[in-house]
């Protein structure tokens, strides 16, 4: 049975056949661009940008980008904390059609580099904290130091031989002439716009490629299950609505708000440059926020840190939550004590941010319905089609959909089949009203299929097994090592089951181990489920780790932890 949308087709497809890149959505010709506030810093609301200011530095980075001589298609990559400018590094990349790829700032150096050799980017905009590492990890590619410029909301000083970013734009007055190329028919649904990184279902964390296109149906989406109402078209916009953006600004769900929708309705958004929770109450508070986009550890803080009742959060109306699972209870829970409409939605870097949304309050959990111009099917372990109250795993069809991974044909042909269909790893019920809820991901492995999932999230960040295995595997004392995601206290964490060599037993210690992972891998990759010794790690006949037994261990094993 194949699901669709119950919402009327919207005009993407047609769109194809008119000049559609993404700066051409946002900026139509002939309408005004507002010169009023859209990003304002949080901590400093007088510093702050509208979309007419917006647009200048864009084409300043545009045409700075060309003198620099980096061409269509190259990879230009971030690496800096969410800040006001940050938007004009997105649509500068992407409008001039490269391709923007950004990096987690608390990512090391091994994983920048990681990046960096895997996109091929050609140039890094870093922000001055992080400089050190971007030599570093530039060093390690292979790209030269004249590449790397600093990126902050303000000047800089030159630091280690590295220029701010503004030395490297056009002057305001050649910027005011330039005109961005214009992307028509297929080359808006082939040009890569983003590359974000995702393990997709299973695997290593892979460059994800997302076209104008995807990026242009994305929004238009959103927009129309959001603001049913309003004729975009003729240039209506949504009124009265105040975010915050503390999302990070490197994954696709802070993108999408913050860089697309944001500028698409001129919703001012107070940005954060760091989530700090108090922080984060007092801009609420202060600049009577009306609508969140959260993840499900925000709404724990919401329910369970006692600060939360010294502010006043009564300008709430609504909040979206998405990027990992959210128990009705909490979702309920929130609704109730804070007089709010709570959403859920789902999504994932591969369908360029979401696909499913609520269009009514509910307390039933659910994930809400499909979004404009998508179908769905759910398949059984076996590959046949489910039907309604029965679950299955879910296939996406819809312009959202990705191209692709980046340089990994592979991937893409386990992930999208050719006839569009993409393979998600989580399993859904849909009932006749075309409402879904997400009950699992992929769970089942036999020595025919491999389809599980087994990417855990940690704080709705991803973290891919593989990649903490052959981090482990490095250490030159441990034989073989598995990762899979273990519950404590209703989080997800990764939990490491390892086989030392002969000589290493009875010697090494988790802790040791631990001490040695901490340099290599960001913070919400750390083993914090704990690390157990093993004699050896259970494997298919293929080689594959046998995934099912490993979460069978971890939820052996959860109750002592
Ligand atoms: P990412 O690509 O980082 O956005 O992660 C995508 C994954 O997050 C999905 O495949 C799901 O496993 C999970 N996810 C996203 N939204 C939800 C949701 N509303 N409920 C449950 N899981 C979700």
């Amino acid at each position: 049975m194949i699901i669709r949308s119950p919402l009327p087709d919207l005009d993407i497809p047609k769109a194809w056949t008119k000049s559609v890149d993404i700066l051409t959505y946002l900026f139509p010709d002939g309408q005004p661009v507002s010169d009023e506030p859209v990003w304002i810093d949080a901590a400093k609301p007088s510093n702050n940008l509208s979309p007419k200011e917006l647009l200048l530095w864009v084409k300043r980075l545009a045409l700075g980008l060309d003198r620099l001589g980096i061409k269509e298609g190259d990879i230009v990559m971030l690496y800096s904390p969410n800040n006001i400018f940050v938007p004009v590094a997105y649509l500068g990349i992407v409008g001039s059609c490269r391709a923007f790829s950004a990096a987690n700032p608390i990512y090391t150096v091994a994983e920048v580099t990681h990046q960096l050799k895997n996109t091929g980017a050609v140039c890094i905009l870093a922000h001055p904290s992080m400089v050190e590492n971007a030599v570093a990890a530039a060093k390690a590619a292979g790209l030269p130091k004249n590449r790397i410029f600093q990126f902050d909301d303000k000047p800089c000083q030159p630091f280690a031989g590295v220029k701010d970013w503004r030395q490297m734009m056009a002057s305001v007055q050649d910027a005011e002439g330039y005109q961005w190329k214009k992307l028509h028919g297929e080359e808006s649904v082939r040009t890569v716009a983003t590359i974000n990184y995702s393990s997709g279902t299973t695997g290593l964390p892979k460059g994800v490629c997302v076209s104008h296109h995807n990026l242009i149906a994305n929004v238009a989406q959103t927009i129309n299950i959001r603001w049913p109402k309003l004729d975009f078209q003729r240039g209506e916009k949504p009124q009265g609505e105040r975010w915050v953006g503390f999302l990070p600004l490197y994954h696709a769900y802070g993108q999408l708000y913050v860089n697309l929708m944001a500028t698409k309705c001129d919703i001012p958004v107070y940005v954060m440059q760091q989530f700090v929770y108090s922080d984060f109450l007092q801009h609420i508070q202060d600049y009577k926020i009306t609508h969140l986009q959260v993840a499900p550890p925000i709404m724990v803080m919401l329910t369970k840190r006692p600060e939360t009742k010294n502010y006043d959060l009564s300008s709430l109306k609504g909040m979206l939550c998405g990027a990992a699972p959210l128990s009705k209870e909490l979702q309920n829970h929130v609704q109730r004590d804070f007089n709010v409409e709570v959403k859920q939605g789902w999504g994932m870097t591969e369908v360029t941010c979401g696909s499913l949304l609520q269009r009514e309050a509910s307390d039933s959990g659910t994930v809400g319905e499909l979004i404009a111009n998508t179908e769905c099917k759910l398949l059984d372990d076996d590959g046949n089609e489910v039907g309604y109250d029965t679950p299955g795993e879910m296939y996406i069809r819809a312009p959202n959909v990705c191209l692709g991974y980046f340089k990994n044909d592979a991937a893409t042909k386990d992930s999208i089949s050719p006839d569009g269909w993409l393979k998600t790893g989580d399993v859904a019920i849909v009932n006749k009203q075309g409402l879904f809820w997400i009950v699992d991901r992929k769970k089942e492995a036999s020595l025919t299929r491999t389809t599980m999932s087994d990417l855990i999230k940690v704080n709705a960040l991803q973290v891919a097994p593989a990649e903490l295995e052959a981090v482990l595997l490095e250490h030159d004392d441990i034989a073989d090592a598995a990762v899979v995601g273990i519950t404590l206290h209703d989080e997800e964490w990764p939990r490491a089951y390892v086989a030392l060599k002969d000589h290493a037993k009875g010697k090494l210690t988790a802790k040791d181990i631990q001490q040695w992972m901490k340099p290599k891998v960001a913070k919400h990759k750390q083993l914090v489920g704990g690390i157990a010794f093993v004699d050896e790690v259970p494997k298919l006949a293929s080689g594959k780790i046998q995934r099912k037994v490993m979460r069978e261990w971890a939820k052996r094993d959860a109750p002592g932890i």
